[in-house]
């Protein structure tokens, strides 16, 4: 059994961020525990093919590490890999890092005055834990009867299988998200027909992603001032979505008449554009961009079925009409499981539950981070900190700064031991949950995701996120319990 002051669990953004602040700040006993096989969180794990991000590389990276260097304004996924390892080289965290290393359960034990975590590599024990998994990361695939005896490959594309040679081949994809977005206009490339399984069309905006030249690396390289003028110019041109889809969704309507104009321009048959226009106010599902998408749809070898798949046969997939599609592989774009991540069934707090059977159904965090009966916990970017318009990394560094001055607080104090306060917690989520009814999440007419089986929207952020910089820009210590246990136990070795 190993015995570290700090576990982060995650090596993503969040957990590699927080290595980062650790080491600067020179603290040196923490590990990062990762069931990856590499760093990079989802951008490890999301190798579908055409994985980009929608949001600009000079803001979707560490405000602390630019890169000149990238090779479009949008990089695709292996060049946002390649960012996040080189930066896990270049800031050390490497020995620090545990791969194959699921954390499967984790108890804080009260009298140790730390948390007895479980790994698939064997246990160990940590004074302060802190959790970045990631709200993206579990896929969710949905029980659909005859799957299991489907004959022929089944995919997740966030468990792509880079082997499997989709060319020539017949494919199902369901769904019609950010990632099926991606990835049909890259299979409609080499197979030899696509069915498009869509039960809800999302809202595409035509896509300003373009190479960045070698004049503006040069640039960036030369002159790094420059690179942070265009990460805020476009931080501050994201953050004026705000008033419309928290305040005011009607003002999106001079989006959708965008949104309308790119799919009058890229699909002529006005019965097929009728059913790929969505009858929601934008913004109330993530708000996608392409140029792809629509001409992928149209193209000869693609067609859509409108509605969810519901049957699978061995040789192939039923369509809503009911007739039987024979394919060769069936691709779930179907998304994640977010208000019900599994590690919330795994984390048990001081009276020994575990946060899924706190939350049941609708988790609460304070700032995000924090759970009150979870001591000595903290979350990166967790729930109510989801952004619909801008980036995540954002908010990802907002919690460094706050966990990093909460470490800072407990040395100035000489405490070990922190812990928010119910009635905080309690204040806090109930102002949050106060802004939700306007939103365009809640109002917009859609079913998402950013809503959780209790009809609480428990994933999004409802403000600018220059507000959330500043409520987690200094550790709310008057908001926690600080306290110092003695002697501080150490489970044994
Ligand atoms: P998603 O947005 O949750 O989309 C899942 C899709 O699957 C929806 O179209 C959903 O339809 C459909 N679906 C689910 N079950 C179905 C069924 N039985 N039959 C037919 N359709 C079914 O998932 P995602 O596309 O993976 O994206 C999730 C999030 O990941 C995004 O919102 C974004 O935050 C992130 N992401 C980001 C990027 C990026 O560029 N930065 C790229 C990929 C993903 P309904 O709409 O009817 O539910």
């Amino acid at each position: 059994m190993s015995d570290v002051g700090i576990a982060i669990v995650g090596a993503g953004f969040g957990g590699l961020g927080m290595g980062i602040k650790l080491k600067q700040a020179g603290i040196e006993d923490f590990v990062i525990l990762d069931r990856d096989s590499d760093v990079g969180g989802t951008w490890h794990a999301n190798t579908y093919p055409g994985c980009q991000c929608d949001v600009a590389s000079n803001l979707y990276s560490f405000s602390f590490a630019p890169n000149p260097d990238w090779s479009r304004t949008y990089a695709l996924q292996p060049e946002i890999w390649r960012y996040l390892r080189g930066i896990a080289e270049r800031y050390g965290l490497l020995p620090h890092v545990r791969l194959e290393t699921e954390v499967t359960d984790a108890r804080w034990d009260d009298e140790a005055n730390r948390w007895q975590i479980e790994t698939s590599q064997g246990p160990l024990t940590a004074e302060l834990m802190i959790a970045a998994p990631g709200g993206l990361s579990e896929p969710s695939v949905p029980a659909i009867p005859g799957l299991d005896e489907f004959e022929g490959k089944v995919l997740h594309t966030a468990r792509w299988d880079g082997d499997y040679d989709f060319t020539g081949k017949r494919v199902a994809v369901v769904g019609t998200g950010a990632s099926a977005i991606q990835a049909v206009p890259e299979l409609q490339e080499v197979a030899e027909h696509v069915t498009v399984f869509q039960r809800t069309p999302p809202w595409i905006m035509p896509h300003v992603d373009r190479p960045v030249t070698k004049l503006e690396s040069h640039l960036y390289r030369r002159f790094p001032v420059l690179q942070r003028l265009a990460r805020g110019r476009t931080y501050w041109l994201n953050e004026m979505r705000v008033p419309a889809f928290v305040y005011q969704p009607a003002l999106l309507k001079l989006v959708e008449k965008i949104a309308r104009r790119h799919i009058a321009r890229q699909v002529p048959d006005p019965a097929l554009r009728a059913k790929l226009t969505p009858d929601y106010r934008i913004g109330c599902k993530r708000i996608l961009p392409s140029n792809k998408w629509y001409p992928a749809l149209v193209a000869p070898n693609v067609d859509v079925a409108f509605g969810g798949l519901e049957e699978v046969r061995p040789s192939g997939v039923v369509t809503p009409e009911g007739e039987l599609r024979e394919v060769d592989a069936i691709v779930f774009a179907t998304g994640f499981r977010v208000t019900d991540l599994p590690i919330a069934d795994s984390i048990h707090g001081r009276d020994g539950t575990s946060l899924a059977d706190v939350w049941q159904g609708s988790p609460q965090m304070y700032r995000g981070s924090s759970i009150a009966g979870f001591p000595n916990l903290f979350f990166i970017a967790g729930y109510n900190t989801g952004l619909g318009h801008n980036s995540i990394v954002f908010m990802i560094e907002s919690h460094l700064n706050y966990v990093m001055d909460a470490l800072r607080r407990m040395d100035v104090t000489g405490t070990n031991r922190v812990e928010v306060r119910p009635d905080a917690q309690a204040a806090y989520n109930a102002r949050l949950q106060a802004r939700m009814p306007r939103t365009v999440w809640n109002t917009g007419g859609c079913a998402s995701w950013y809503i959780d089986r209790n009809g609480r929207n428990t994933t999004m952020w409802p403000d600018f996120t220059w507000r959330f910089w500043q409520e987690t820009r200094e550790f709310d210590a008057e908001r926690y319990e600080l306290t110092a246990v003695e002697p501080a136990v150490r489970a044994a070795a």
